[in-house]
């Protein structure tokens, strides 16, 4: 066996794991491969191992290696995304992790709009206060999500964060508690548009806590391939 097929199967046994002691299937958490940086033939080989959801960072790179690697696999855009580059991903990208602007949001809304097609996106969330990251404040979220209601393009299916760089990982089991009653507390608002379905948290360092505390998708590339070079 290969050592991506490998990693793969260690990463999902330990997400099923970590989805049995939250008292869900292990078929409830999807594992996003990220593959910024890694060329087409270990991308093939991950999707050899039965992976086939990949996350890009860059909205360049998600169209070439979408080109390359065709349409049967769930592109994921996890990286920031300026607003002159929707048109890039627009009916390309399965998902938009990284939506924290209302001006982002109406130009996802317009592009999609005139594909005649609905994006569906997540609401970046700045989980721990971060300077150097980019999100949306925790405590503007709801009042975020409630003013995409009249963007009757995009579909909003859940937040995503990216938590602090930590040693032991056991150190953001707070903040992915709080994104997850967050996400919570805005679905309950029963918004038109916003359906919180999707919690996107964890990723090499710290999927397994991320997972514990109710992480539907986990965004996983060291894990998978080594260190980008
Ligand atoms: C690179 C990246 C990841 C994966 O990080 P690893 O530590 O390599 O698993 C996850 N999410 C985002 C947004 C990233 O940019």
């Amino acid at each position: 066996m290969d050592s991506i097929t490998s990693n793969v199967q260690v990463i999902k046994e330990r997400i099923a794991e970590a989805a049995l002691k939250s008292g869900r299937k292990p078929e409830d958490v999807l594992l996003v491969g990220v593959t910024k940086t890694i060329d087409i033939p270990r991308i093939e080989a991950l999707i050899g191992a039965g992976v086939r959801d990949l996350g890009e960072n860059k909205p360049q790179e998600l169209c070439s290696k979408h080109a390359a690697l065709g349409s049967e696999i769930g592109w994921h855009l996890i990286g920031h995304l300026q607003t002159n580059k929707v048109k890039t991903v627009i009916g390309k990208a399965k998902l938009i992790h990284s939506v924290d602007s209302l001006r982002l949001a109406e130009e996802i809304d317009k592009r999609a709009a005139a594909l005649g097609s609905k994006a569906e996106i997540l609401l970046e969330i700045n989980i721990a206060g971060e300077d150097s990251k980019h999100g949306i404040a925790p405590e503007d979220a709801i009042t975020f999500a409630q003013s995409l209601q009249h963007l009757t393009s995009i579909k909003v299916k859940g937040l995503m964060c990216i938590a602090p760089y930590v040693e032991e990982q056991e150190n953001n089991r707070k903040y992915f508690a709080k994104l997850r009653q967050l996400f919570l507390d805005i679905g309950e608002k029963s918004f038109h548009n916003i359906e919180m379905t999707d919690l996107s948290m964890g990723m090499t360092g710290d999927y397994q806590v991320a997972v514990e505390e109710g992480a539907t998708m986990v965004r996983v590339g060291t894990g998978i391939f080594g260190p980008r070079l």
